[in-house]
């Protein structure tokens, strides 16, 4: 029988084997999937845990619904009923600024305002900061299609102020990225295609909103129509499901049948054979096979690939990551002073502190905590502060309740404490990716049936790497059947 061995057993592997198996059955194709994972334990990223009441998210809390792929799997992996909108009593975000808190003005969509009033009374930006971001309306469109960074893009666009006090801490934020390294192109293609097709991110963005309305609306009314008693909004910005991301993981794996797991198992290199492919584990075993995908991180990848090919293995490991760690303390409602009015904050970095951002779980999404206590999560370390992952605990604690104290007040002892080191786990999309990307993968194309998944590549989240879980089985197949 035919054999695709899937190397990673996080959400980009774990759906691409899935994929397999949904493909090789349509086409009537008999195979065997064998999945590789290096740690005991699968979801990668993904890991949910429960305490004391508390359902604490160790890496994602959410995905976006913007992009169809992940609610479509939880769909069809029967948890339709368990997808959770956040809680849009509270969506207000925060930004810190010279110490305090200032709201995030309403209709500013990532770092582009949409409405007037709100964006004129905010007390986040200066006078002249607004004036300068109103302005974007009139700086012409970029002539070249060369490839920027993200600060030198928001620069241009909306100014200084924009980019310290809203770009930077939001990037920060969801990618623990640098605006100074990003590709713009890369990581943000939707506001290069805005600037090039309206000649404005805040026309762009104006048109856009109104087109996702429209899209959030069909959906709503498709969720209603097709759970006849629902009554309730079933689709927000961000999606999660009630027992955490966990699930998603959990209902993949309950619905592999022709896919073998093997965990606690490391590749250590894919060799090519007249026949196909062997996958070579660490403490000698191999395994024989017609395909290989390999749904680890690009260093990881170079690594597996070194012998096979040089040019290859050294570009993969050019794609650079950041390691984050994300700390969530569990609070008795009546410690918290701060009346925890929205989903949370974002620091920029000329406040100088030890957190990135931070979230507030219990508010964000029903379920999270008991009902006297709240759940706060914050992000520490990514290009700003990475040295910080690598503290101890108790230095790592100490940094977060320090700034969590004085920022929001809390003098109160944490019930719950956890701390999730994610080391090199985010990989940065810098200027040049999608040009390195294209070099990479040109060379791999000389070993047909060889494939790369995951969030290296074509997109960091959750829903990119379904999709492109999706599109690499889809090649796997038709490569078997010849
Ligand atoms: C703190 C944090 C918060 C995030 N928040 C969000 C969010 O809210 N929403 C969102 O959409 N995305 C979020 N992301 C990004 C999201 O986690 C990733 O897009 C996604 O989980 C990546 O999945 P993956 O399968 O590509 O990689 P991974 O999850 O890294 O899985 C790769 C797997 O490969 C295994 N592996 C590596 N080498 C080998 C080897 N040689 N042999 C066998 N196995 C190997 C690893 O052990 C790992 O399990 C977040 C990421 C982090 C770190």
């Amino acid at each position: 029988m035919k054999r695709v061995v899937v190397i990673g057993g996080g959400i980009g592997g774990l759906s691409t084997a899935l994929s397999i198996e949904e493909e090789a059955v349509q086409k009537g194709l008999g195979l065997q999937v064998i999945l590789l994972e290096r740690k005991e334990r699968l979801g990668g990223n993904i890991r949910t845990e429960k305490a004391d009441g508390f359902l604490i998210e160790g890496g994602p809390d959410c995905f976006l619904s913007e992009k169809p792929w992940a609610m479509e799997l939880c769909k069809k992996n029967g948890l339709g009923d368990k997808l959770l909108t956040t809680n849009d009593k509270d969506k207000k975000t925060f930004v810190l600024s010279g110490g305090k808190l200032h709201e995030l003005p309403e209709g500013v969509i990532l770092m582009v305002p949409t409405r007037i009033i709100p964006f004129m009374m905010s007390s986040l930006i200066s006078l002249p900061g607004k004036i300068r971001m109103g302005l974007e309306l009139f700086i012409p469109r970029k002539k070249t299609g060369d490839d920027e960074c993200l600060g030198d893009f928001v620069r241009r666009r909306l100014g200084q102020e924009a980019l310290d006090k809203i770009a930077e801490p939001l990037v920060a934020g969801v990618h623990a990225g640098d605006p100074r390294t990003m590709s713009v192109k890369a990581s943000f293609p939707k506001f290069v295609q805005m600037e090039a097709e309206y000649g404005s991110l805040i026309r762009g963005m104006i048109a856009r909103m109104g087109q996702m309305r429209k899209m959030m609306a069909e959906r709503k009314a498709a969720a209603v129509s097709g759970e006849g008693s629902a009554s309730k909004p079933k689709v927000s910005m961000f999606m999660t499901l009630t027992d955490g991301l966990g699930e998603l993981v959990d209902s993949i794996v309950e619905r592999l049948e022709m896919t073998t797991i093997k965990t606690g198992v490391n590749a250590s290199a894919v060799v090519k054979t007249a026949s196909g492919y062997e996958v070579r584990l660490e403490g000698g075993e191999t395994i024989e096979c017609d395909s290989v995908v390999i749904a680890a991180p690009a260093y990881a990848a170079s690594g597996l690939l070194a012998g096979l090919d040089k040019d290859a293995s050294e570009l993969l490991d050019t794609i650079p990551y950041v390691s984050t760690a994300t700390v969530s303390l569990g609070y008795k409602k009546k410690d918290i002073k701060h009346p925890l009015n929205g989903f949370g904050f974002v620091v920029p970095k000329a406040e100088n502190r030890s957190i990135m951002a931070a979230s507030w779980v219990s508010v964000k999404f029903a379920g999270r905590a008991p009902d006297d206590s709240v759940l706060i999560r914050c992000f520490v370390g990514g290009s700003k502060k990475e040295e910080l992952v690598f503290a101890s605990d108790e230095q790592i604690e100490k940094l977060v309740r320090d700034d969590l104290n004085d920022i929001m007040g809390i003098e109160g002892e944490p019930v719950v404490k956890r701390i999730f080191r994610w080391h090199k786990a985010m990989p940065q999309y810098t200027i040049g990716h999608i040009e390195r990307v294209s070099s990479i993968e040109e060379k791999i194309a000389k070993y047909p049936g060889l494939y790369l998944g995951g969030s290296a590549y074509h997109g960091i989240g959750i829903s990119d790497c379904i999709r492109i879980g999706e599109e690499t089985a889809k090649k796997a197949v038709t490569f078997i059947r010849g």
